[in-house]
């Protein structure tokens, strides 16, 4: 299969170890992989490295592996006005970072949150100041910028309060970022094409990438957009709603996506997949069909059961040591 260089895996389960999470990103080809650090749905974290942190590296970078994103928890949200659950999120991210600096992780990518019923400048505002004590925080836990992480933001689907659905709002994020003097060379942003189609960017059409790409770069610049995640949807066109399906298997078709990853610019980001049934097979059956698209080929047909996979029962991080 021709794809060479082209960086791009699943978010894995590791559940069961990370160890044999990174066999499995090896043996299915991945050449990036996503992971959770901790249980994603929690604010405790572990206080010491997993105990196969250091074989997982070596087995990574053993296999090729040249990318490695950690999404974090999804509690988090640092444009909300209730100060003590923004204070447990800059905690839970400056923590994230440094445990991302320990995994050896490009990206730490999170969702940006809801400005919860206040106006969106002000979420903006609340998010700017969070991102600043986020590094500041990190810097001081590590002793030092080296090493750690970029902390990417995440566009989303756009529902309730979220803020980040449109390429408006994370512009007017990154601008605010400036204007707050932090560096954007340690921040970014990830586009989920699951969530643009949520949130009304017809990813399906086959014209959409031009106007987008040209659009993204304008209000983003190329050099911050920092990585994609590639995922069908479930839901109708500007739905809000935020259910990913397997590759070219959902409502948005393939044509877009096979489009997006022949993109000069933005088919060269690192890519993760977050597909259903990544712990029951769907990960290299996923893997391989962005393979196909990329490669102009067509997709096979899923079987039945594909769309009735239970919602993954492992959504967790490593097990404790
Ligand atoms: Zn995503």
């Amino acid at each position: 299969m021709k794809t060479p260089g082209r960086l791009i895996g699943p978010h894995l389960q590791v559940h069961q170890g990370l160890r044999n999470a990174a066999d499995r990103a090896r043996e299915i080809g991945a050449t990036a992989v996503q992971v959770f650090t901790d249980n994603p749905t929690a604010w405790r974290r572990r206080a010491a490295p997993p105990a196969e942190l250091a074989e997982f590296r070596a087995r990574l970078a053993g296999g090729g592996i040249r990318s490695l994103a950690i999404h974090a928890p999804y509690l988090v949200n640092l444009c909300g006005a209730d100060d003590e659950f923004w204070a447990r999120s800059v905690v839970t991210m400056a923590h994230e970072l440094t445990v991302g600096r320990d995994f050896g992780a490009d990206f730490v990518v999170m969702h940006i949150g809801s400005h919860r019923g206040e106006e969106r400048s002000a979420g903006i505002e609340r998010l700017v100041c969070g991102l600043g004590a986020v590094l500041r925080e990190a810097d001081q836990a590590a002793g030092g910028q080296a090493g750690i992480p970029r902390l990417v933001l995440e566009n989303s689907a756009g529902m309730g309060d979220g803020i980040g659905s449109s390429l408006e709002d994370l512009s007017d994020i990154l601008g605010a970022a400036v204007d707050a003097g932090l560096p954007l060379e340690r921040l970014g942003v990830c586009l989920d094409t699951a969530h643009l189609w949520g949130a009304g960017y017809d990813v399906g059409s086959a014209a959409w990438l031009e106007g987008f790409a040209e659009r993204s770069e304008r209000l983003l610049g190329r050099e911050n957009v920092v990585m994609l995640h590639l995922n069908d949807s479930r839901t109708e066109l500007g739905s809000r709603l935020d259910r990913h399906e397997h590759i070219g298997a959902g409502k948005m078709g393939h044509e877009g996506l096979r489009d997006l990853l022949n993109h000069p610019w933005l088919g060269t980001l690192p890519t993760f997949l977050e597909t259903p049934g990544m712990d029951a097979g769907y990960d290299v059956l996923n893997l391989d069909r962005a393979r196909l698209l990329a490669d102009g080929q067509a997709l096979p047909t899923l079987p039945p059961e594909a769309f009735t996979l239970r919602r993954s029962a492992a959504r967790s991080g490593p097990p404790a040591a």
